[in-house]
């Protein structure tokens, strides 16, 4: 899949080749106080709020080495410039992965799905970024190399600096180097399917697998006509029905007995004929709920038109009243709801974006706030329209603290200026 074109302002890229070379640039950045924009892959340059600071970009595409593989005691070190696809056959070769989803594998870095935190469906049952990485290396905005956590799974008690720069969009350090938790990959993996004709059955459903003696790995409640033509839906055209997908993953035996306990508690609640898929049919699947919202903007055809993504955080208990409050704001909406996780993916296409911009602030964003989620918005084709409130929401109540510890990564201000809420 092509990387999205730069929405950002550089002057000039740098292609660093060590954690060295990274320190030099940095200190240069400093004393020529430029911007620097941490560059991985560039497929998710267009999240987070527009940027009009003319910069430097640092890329990671020198940083690629595997630096250590203990197989046994399954952790991994890499370099953050290494891509998804490359990470992925390394700790194939032992029957190893990654149990965090990643779209835009081959393009896609470590350190870029780190700064931006992104998770799949799998999710729910194997978590995510923030319980795999156990350590990290990076520079921060004065041009130190520091490290947080280390090599071994069970390090010395103190700040979690590892946590604090997942998900923090390059502003508080360019990441370097990082050691991450690995798993066994397991040997069975189904997608069980239910068509639900209403709303209130899928609550009902969702509940109920809360308490099922089954352990899922995925519960992804999907709507919307982007999912209309996977054959592995036996999509009848009708767009206005809910689908649960529901993940079962381990071993031959504990899937084997997961499929046929489902089978039957969801028959005690008058679902028929669930569909179980495998192999093929269930991997095409698995990938469109991992790609779900995740199209390059450049893709997105003509500019007067929004490809609009959003996604909302939500107790789970609340995922489908919100379901429902999209489809009235948003009939032309699709979406995927990690039902699990409270997490709800929006995707309008083809839709003049300024008629979506006031419904998504008047609509949307008190209903989320009302029940103490968060509305993000993850990509629009009008960069105009990234302002940092439509971009992250009505700023937190820790807003302060949070830029306090900012300033001591980043005193200059200099780590991806204006693209996050601070
Ligand atoms: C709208 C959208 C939604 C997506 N949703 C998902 C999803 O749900 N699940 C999923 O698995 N994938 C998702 N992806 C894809 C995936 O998360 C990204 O492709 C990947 O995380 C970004 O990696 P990259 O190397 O391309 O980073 P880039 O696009 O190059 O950079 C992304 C951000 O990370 C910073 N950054 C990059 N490298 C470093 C570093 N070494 N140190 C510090 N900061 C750094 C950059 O400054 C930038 O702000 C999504 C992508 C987009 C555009």
């Amino acid at each position: 899949m092509a990387t999205i074109a730069s929405p950002l302002p550089l002057s000039t890229t740098y292609t660093p080749a060590s954690p060295a070379e990274v320190v030099e640039t940095v200190r240069s950045a400093v004393a020529a106080r430029a911007p620097i924009y941490p560059l991985g892959g560039r497929t998710a340059l267009g999240f987070g709020s527009a940027t009009k600071a003319s910069g430097w970009g640092l890329s990671t595409e020198k940083l690629t080495r595997v630096v250590d593989y203990p197989a046994r005691d399954m952790t991994i070190t890499v370099e953050a410039g290494i891509t998804l696809a490359e990470l992925r056959q390394t700790l194939a070769a032992e029957r190893q992965y990654l149990p965090v989803d990643a779209s835009q594998a081959t393009e896609a870095t470590l350190g870029g799905l780190i700064a931006v935190n992104f998770s799949g469906p799998r999710r729910f049952g194997n978590g995510t970024l923030r319980d795999y990485v156990i350590g990290i290396s990076a520079v921060d905005g004065t041009g130190t190399l520091f490290k947080a956590g280390g090599r071994v799974v069970k390090n010395v008690a103190g700040y979690d600096f590892c946590r604090l720069l997942i998900g923090s969009l390059g502003t508080l350090a360019v990441m370097t180097q990082v050691t991450l938790k690995v798993k066994p990959i397991p040997a069975a993996s189904v997608l069980a399917i239910v068509d639900l004709d209403s709303a209130s059955q899928a609550e009902s459903l969702l509940s109920a697998i809360i308490d099922s003696k089954t352990t899922p790995t995925a519960i992804e409640l999907l709507a919307g006509h982007a999912w209309n033509d996977l054959a592995a839906l036996n999509s009848t055209g009708d767009s206005t029905s809910y689908r649960l997908v529901v993940g079962l993953e381990g071993t031959d035996a504990e899937v084997e007995w997961m499929t046929e306990r489902l089978r039957q508690e969801w028959k005690t609640l008058g679902v028929a004929e669930p569909r179980f898929i495998r192999d093929a049919a269930a991997n095409e699947l698995w990938q469109r709920l991992i790609d779900f919202g995740c199209t390059p903007a450049a893709s997105a055809g003509a500019s007067d038109k929004a490809n609009l993504v959003f996604k909302l955080n939500v107790p789970p208990s609340r995922v489908v009243s919100l379901c429902e409050l999209v489809r009235a704001t948003f009939p032309q909406a699709s979406f995927l709801a990690r039902a699990g996780s409270g997490i709800i993916l929006v995707s309008i296409v083809e839709t003049a974006s300024h008629e979506l911009v006031k419904p998504l602030i008047q609509a949307l964003h008190p209903a989320v706030a009302a029940v103490g989620g968060q509305c993000v918005l993850w990509q629009s084709v009008v960069a105009e329209e990234f302002t940092r409130q439509l971009a992250w929401g009505p700023l937190r109540g820790d807003i302060a603290v949070m830029r306090k510890l900012q300033r001591q990564f980043d005193p200059h201000g200099l780590l991806n200026p204006g693209r996050f809420p601070w």
